[in-house]
Parts: C-alpha cells; structure tokens; sequence
C-alpha cells in the first residue's frame, strides 16, 4: 500500500445520505465497513469529521447569532457525528476512539496527540470531534491540522465528487477533470478543494491531498493503494489529465 497513515476527512453532509438533515445509519454502517477493509489490512485510520448535516456556524452567523457561539454550537455538532461514526465502527468490531478538542470526558477522550498516536499504533480508528476548538475554523482546516499533528501520510478528502474540475461539472458538460493539481494553483485560482487555510497547512508540511468520491464503493481502499482516482493535490509537478 503507497500510505501507512492516514487523516480521512468526512464532511457532515458524507453521514447525511440522501436525507435533508441529520445522520442516514446505513450510510454511516456503508463508510464504516469501508473504514474497516482499510484498517483490517494494517493502515491507521484517524478521522476528521464535519458538522455541517447538523449546524453550520456562518449559516447561523448569516443569520444573526453571535459568530464564535454559532461555531461553538457547531464544533458540539461534530461531536455527534464522531460519536455515532464510532458506534458504527466497533460495531463491526473495529476498535475506535473519539477524541474531542472541547472537552466532553463523560463521553469522549479530550485531543492529547501522544495519546492520538498511541491509539494508531494499536490499530485503533481516532475520531476527533468538535474541530479545532477555535471558532472561525472549519473541519477542514481541522484535517489538516491534525494530520500534520500525527504524522499522516496524506489527507483523504472524500467529497459528492470524483475529484477536482476546472468549471463546475453540473454546470458545464466540458468542464474537465484534475488528475493532479500543485497546492499553488489550488490556492491561486481558489478552487474549491477545501478551505485555503487548510490547503496552506498541508502545503506548507507537504501533506497530500486526495480528493475522491466516496460513494463509490471500494474508494478509500483504492485511494491507500495509490490508485488513480479523484485528484492529487501535492508539491509534485502534475502529470495527467488536466494537469497543471
Ligand atoms: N467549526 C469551528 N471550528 C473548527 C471546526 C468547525 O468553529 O475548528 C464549526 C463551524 O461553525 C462549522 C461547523 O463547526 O460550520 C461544522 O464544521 P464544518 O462546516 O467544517 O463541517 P463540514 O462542512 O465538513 O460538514
């Protein structure tokens, strides 16, 4: 396999499922059982997952609360996404810990990195809720954070997508797909990667990215034998299709 570690970032909306709001089961039982193929053949697996099926902080800013409290209530809503992503997991028998950035010891370990890693070393799933911490944050930025933290290998984006296009794809038949893509281009022509604080972190520590489509089944474990799909972000110079 080409990563021994990796930071899997799932967006709120990736538990959603075809809902309108909240947590699909069987769409979170799908990711698990993905999550554990993966684990199951010696890969660490930390996660970083969103909030935004539950309460988006600029949404709620947008429309009047307080800014930092809105990303308060909304770092609390990841913290229920990473506590049903856990349940799911052991499940199905894979050992997993939560460990949140605002403390919630009654159900959750608190963020201490040493302790992160320790848990990758044993072969257990982390899952780190509530974000960073910090308001004006995004899960996003949390990603990438932590996985500069714990020595990932790479960041797996999974998005709706199967990676990253020129135009946007519903919009324009034409638009063309990215193979590969360097963190500058990404952040000079504002694609829409992930946030550009998050793109500047994994630039800065040479962290990967690979955007993909997550409801394809078999795609994480594709993504950690370093299979071509969705779209490379790196310090590489881009080769493929689209590259630039
Ligand atoms: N959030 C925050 N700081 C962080 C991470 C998240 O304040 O470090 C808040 C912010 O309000 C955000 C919400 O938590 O809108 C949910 O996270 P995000 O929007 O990144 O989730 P996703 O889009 O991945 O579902």
């Amino acid at each position: 396999m080409t990563y021994r570690r990796i930071l899997l970032k799932l967006s709120g909306e990736a538990l959603m499922g075809n809902l309108g709001y909240g947590i699909d089961p069987v769409t979170v039982q799908e990711i698990a059982t993905e999550v554990s193929e993966v684990v199951a053949s010696g890969v660490q697996v930390a996660i970083v997952v969103g909030g935004g099926n539950i309460f988006r902080g600029v949404k709620a800013a947008s429309a009047g609360m307080d800014r930092a409290t809105a990303d308060y209530v909304g770092m609390i809503a990841t913290v229920m996404n990473a506590i049903t992503l856990q349940d799911a997991l052991e499940q199905i028998g894979v050992p997993t810990r939560v460990q949140t950035a605002i403390a919630m010891q009654e159900v959750a370990e608190p963020y201490i990195r040493r302790r992160a890693i320790r848990h990758l070393e044993k072969g257990r799933v982390v899952v780190f809720g509530a974000g960073s911490g910090n308001p004006f944050f995004t899960t996003d930025t949390t990603a990438a954070l932590r996985a500069a933290e714990i020595s990932a290998d790479v960041v797996f984006k999974a998005t709706k997508v199967d990676g990253v296009y020129d135009s946007d794809p519903v919009l324009n038949p034409q638009a063309i797909r990215y193979q590969s893509l360097t963190y500058g281009h990404v952040l000079a022509h504002d694609l829409r990667v992930m946030d550009s604080t998050a793109i500047a972190l994994c630039k800065d520590n040479s962290i990967p990215i690979i955007v993909f489509d997550l409801s394809v089944r078999g795609n994480i474990r594709r993504a950690v034998m370093g299979e071509p799909i969705g779209t490379l972000v790196s310090n590489a110079t881009p080769k493929g299709q689209g590259a630039v």
